[in-house]
């Protein structure tokens, strides 16, 4: 009997699940087929699988070579199968020396000369084959970085098929393993614009601040040309540096992603920002593809920022994306072979013109927009959209005589004193909201919300007025109540004074501009 099992990895979004890789070598005449579900870039493995063992010197069985992939309801995608078909099928034509294929997991492509290409998943692969107690893992040298980032498994890098089965103890030749130049991550924020460039606009950079520390999504009002493009580059800079847990996620989101380059480079240690244009697709935005499920822009966003530039003019269905991915943060995408999950929690950063004409707020030139179409045009963000952004900013334009005093003043805040403010802030709610399971103000449920922010009466008065007088919602109360905890967090405050909760009432905006929220 010539038999032989390897292991590989499956991954349908970030769950990845061992696939038993069993290869059977019988008196048939010669031939080389693979079962258990594969897709069609993974038939043609069969192919590169040949070649590459024949390129390589190794001996190729003259016979029926059989490969089962199973279990086969799993799903399996792609070519970072080929190495452990390979593995499979030379062992059972010649069993290796010092078998170490049962706790060893394979991951990578092959070429057809024999070398070990680069695939997409090695870090989420890799986290799966350690939770299914592999204590060896052999990887793509390109993609070694990303792999090592994994502690508690042993990962071997690999150039080409002689160096795998070298590995197992067969007997050839091989030359030295080469591994690719890492580029270093650069150091935190480096090449990261200051808010310091930002003249004229301190009140809107103090709600940026306030922003990232509460962990509030934000809408920026104002005509062309006032800085709101300039302000969302840099408000991701505000952020303090990902958790560990948080860059393993936003690691192995962009390691699956296609053409994200991340090859070579090691753990996604600041908050992400993406920027789509206004004419990105739903699914460039949720993800998708047509075998292998894709993560979308939410999902390369997670735990970082989403910034859509014209909100309105985004197309509707990619507006209501947003919204269910805000939602439940995370996204699943089915398709017929499996349903794949992706985790899309992010900050959302949304800017706008006043109206189409975007002079509505400008004081020189005036407004030629109806108010009809000026109303559709903010109407485009829908109310449950707006519902869940608590801070809504008007950005004015700031005159040449105020650029040219601003300009002259010394003493403006960086972005490394307002990331301080920030992480500080952040420290002090995360401490009251221990063994919540949630650490921003942002994300407080109403139910808990008025357990843990105890802001006394006198300060709630101003509030209290409004919603008896109808001019705010049960749910604008609610968020005035987190942004007045975040403006505290970052005053150092002990209690939520009316100060506080008066600076959340402006900063949450009118809701008349907002359209038909709250
Ligand atoms: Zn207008």
């Amino acid at each position: 009997m010539h038999l032989a099992k390897s292991n590989a990895i499956s991954l349908v979004g970030l769950t990845g699940t061992v696939v038993e890789v069993e290869a059977d070598i019988s008196s048939n005449l010669p031939g080389f087929v693979l079962v258990g579900l594969p897709d069609a870039s993974l038939s043609e493995a069969t192919a590169r699988v040949r070649a590459a063992i024949v390129n390589s010197g190794l001996n190729l069985s003259q016979r029926k070579i059989t490969v089962n992939l199973s279990p086969a309801a799993v799903p399996k995608f792609g070519s970072s199968f080929d190495l452990a078909i390979a593995v499979s099928v030379l062992a059972a034509n010649k069993p290796f020396a010092k078998s170490r294929l049962a706790e060893c997991v394979h991951i990578g492509e092959l070429a057809l000369d024999g070398s070990v290409k680069p695939v997409n998943g090695v870090l989420p692969a890799v986290m799966a084959a350690r939770s299914a107690g592999f204590s060896t893992v052999i990887v793509p040298a390109a993609n070694f970085a990303e792999a090592k980032l994994v502690n508690s498994i042993e990962v071997l890098p690999v150039n080409n098929l002689r160096q795998v089965v070298n590995i197992h103890g067969y007997d050839c030749a091989v030359d030295v393993v080469t591994l690719p130049d890492v580029e270093k991550t650069p150091p935190a924020q480096s090449s990261e614009k200051d808010i310091a460039d930002i003249y004229g606009q301190d009140s809107a950079v103090e709600s940026l601040v306030i922003a990232a520390a509460g962990g509030h999504h934000l809408l920026m009002i104002g005509s062309p040309g006032v800085g709101k493009t300039m302000m969302a580059e840099r408000f991701a800079s505000l952020l303090p540096n990902l958790s560990l847990e948080q860059s393993v996620e936003t690691t192995a989101v962009h390691s699956i992603a296609k053409n994200r380059g991340l090859i070579g480079s090691g753990l996604i240690v600041r908050p992400p920002f993406e920027a789509p244009h206004h004419t990105a697709s739903a699914v460039s935005l949720i993800g998708g593809g047509t075998s292998i499920p894709n993560p979308g822009l939410v999902s390369l966003a997670h735990n970082g920022v989403l910034f859509l530039d014209e909100a309105p003019e985004f197309q509707q269905p990619a507006l209501e994306v947003l919204r269910q991915a805000l939602e439940t943060g995370e996204v699943a995408i089915s398709r017929a072979a499996g349903t794949a999950r992706f985790p899309a929690r992010f900050q959302l950063l949304l800017a706008a013109n006043p109206c189409p004409c975007g002079n509505a707020l400008n004081p020189k030139v005036s407004c030629i927009c109806s108010a009809v179409s000026r109303q559709r045009y903010i109407n485009k963000l829908s109310g449950p959209l707006l519902d869940r952004v608590d801070i809504r900013l008007q950005i004015q334009s700031i005159n040449a005589t105020q650029a040219l005093l601003a300009r002259q003043e010394t003493g403006r805040q960086t972005t490394e004193q307002a990331r301080l403010r920030v992480i500080r802030a952040r420290s002090l709610a995360a401490e009251r909201l221990s063994g919540t399971g949630y650490s921003l103000n942002a994300q407080i449920p109403a139910s808990l919300l008025h357990k843990r922010f105890a802001a006394s009466r006198e300060a709630t008065r101003l509030l209290d007025i409004a919603l008896k007088r109808g001019s705010i919602s049960m749910r604008g109360y609610d968020r005035c109540l987190r942004l007045a905890q975040t403006i505290c967090d970052l005053d150092a405050g002990e209690r939520v004074d009316e100060s506080h909760i008066a600076r959340a009432v402006t900063m949450r905006g009118s809701e008349r501009l907002a359209g038909a929220a709250a």
